[in-house]
């Protein structure tokens, strides 16, 4: 039963608050509001809540949080599972009713001595349906089983195809747990189906329960979304499944904190499982709304690459006007006044790849770094590079100068020069270059430096 192919395109994530903000999240997101937007469409957030041991409001506060950081903008919702309970409750009264559904008294004991009987016989395991053969009149505490009808399951993905289950491989599964909660099985067809989403797009991991979802949408006589989509997994660097508890990169709040520009995210967010099949490597968000296209997404998961996300990111770094780039490091160096960031920023602006690294670049201005002890030779040059200092104007380019004679004077060439005073000021092996060092620090702290080192020689 697909709906008429002229209703109005309706798409969802539906995430679970039961831990960090996750990258998948991100991804799925991503493509649902390319799709929405592509096709005027309206894109609904749905709180994924049922699982009452787990969820967190405060993951939901992430979810939230993450989505608008990307400028991934819903146009409804959120939608919480856990206020539509009595919905859930009245869809399975409906099967129980029409005895699609049946109670199921089993223990967990007996359901799971009736899968070892399974394994030790070697086939594949399926509820025996006890319950609906024979059920127990003794006893009162009960879970909803959905009365698998069997044959075919077809629907059409628009990344994999057509795609084709048969559902007599599929036992009889629960719908609504004794506690009364239905399964994320059967308030998500639900609520697809109440909802009129007209595509579902998620992640691949999601590809088998499409044919449980179908089922119950049929049996409950509503219409199908018209299509699928089955985004392929991200996998970690190593080719494993992206693991939230082993892999950092898992963590959609990783990037903000290491200072990944969210449309750099994006960008790299939708390189990854889709190519635009031209050599353009830089999307925005309106480029993409434009290029994309589920014909053009890759069926194998698709790996993070630290290397090429640091890329991007380095080029949008790089594309940012400075007042942009100083408002944007300004919460990663809160120490720092803006003026001194302003005067950073086109030295940083080249030099990083994420807005964390001024801090290792900046982080001289505010603390003060252990005093080396010189060479008689080094100490010497120090000294002259303070006398070359002194009485310029205070600012990068003007020091620059002074120094490069000082350096010219000295007859030594300019890393010679030039280490022992980065050193003196930074305490780093890297830092920004040297009149960079000297001027972003206030005169007499750059001098008070220098001349304590010349008294500190080895
Ligand atoms: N709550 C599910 C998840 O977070 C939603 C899956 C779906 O899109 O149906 O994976």
């Amino acid at each position: 039963m697909a709906v008429p192919n002229d209703s109005p395109v309706r798409v969802r994530i539906a995430p679970s608050p039961t831990g960090f903000a996750h990258l998948g999240t991100a991804s799925t997101a991503l493509y649902n509001l390319l799709f929405a937007r592509q096709n005027g469409g309206t894109f609904v957030l749905r709180i994924d809540d049922t699982d009452l041991e787990r969820n967190r409001p405060e993951y939901e506060l992430l979810i939230d949080e993450s989505l608008r950081w990307l400028s991934l903008d819903w146009d409804e919702g959120p939608i919480r599972q856990s206020e539509r309970l009595d919905i859930y409750k009245e869809e399975a009264a409906k099967l129980l009713a029409s005895g699609k559904a049946y109670r199921c008294y089993c223990t967990a004991d007996e359901l799971e001595s009736e899968r070892r009987e399974a394994q030790a016989a070697k086939r594949p395991y399926k509820y025996s349906r006890r319950c609906l053969t024979n059920p127990p009149d003794d006893r009162s505490e009960f879970a909803v089983r959905f009365r698998v009808p069997g044959g075919d399951v077809t629907f059409t993905d628009m990344v994999r195809g057509e795609m084709r289950f048969d559902s007599d491989l599929i036992g009889d599964f629960i719908i609504v747990k004794s506690d009364g909660y239905p399964t994320y099985q059967f308030a998500s067809p639900v609520d697809d189906a109440l909802m009129k989403i007209t595509h579902v797009i998620r992640g691949e991991e999601h590809l088998s329960n499409t044919p449980y979802q179908l089922m119950l949408i049929d049996a409950l006589g509503y219409e199908r979304p018209q299509a699928f989509a089955h985004m392929p997994l991200i996998l970690a660097p190593d080719g494993s499944k992206l693991s939230k508890r082993k892999h950092p990169e898992s963590n959609l709040m990783l990037f903000r904190d290491l200072g990944y520009l969210p449309e750099a995210l994006i960008n790299y967010l939708a390189l990854l499982g889709w190519n635009p099949g031209t050599e353009q490597e830089l999307f925005t968000l309106q480029d993409l709304e434009r290029a994309f296209s589920f014909a053009r997404v890759q069926h194998a998961g698709a790996r993070f690459d630290w290397e090429k996300l640091n890329w991007l990111n380095g080029e949008y770094i790089r594309r940012l006007s400075v007042d942009e780039l100083t408002e944007r490091l300004k919460p990663f160096v809160p120490q720092v006044d803006e003026d001194t960031l302003r005067q950073a920023v086109p030295a940083l602006q080249t030099r990083m790849h994420k807005l964390a690294q001024a801090i290792d670049y900046l982080d001289f201005l505010w603390t003060d770094p252990a005093v080396p002890a010189l060479d008689g030779d080094a100490a010497q040059r120090v000294k002259g590079a303070i006398e070359a200092v002194r009485d310029v104007e205070w600012q990068p380019e003007a020091i620059e100068a002074a120094l490069e004679k000082a350096v010219a004077d000295s007859g030594v060439g300019k890393g010679k020069f030039y280490t022992p005073l980065r050193d003196v000021l930074t305490g780093k092996k890297v830092a920004l270059p040297i009149h960079y060092c000297f001027g972003l620090l206030p005169k007499q702290v750059a001098l008070a430096r220098l001349e304590r080192a010349t008294r500190v020689t080895a």
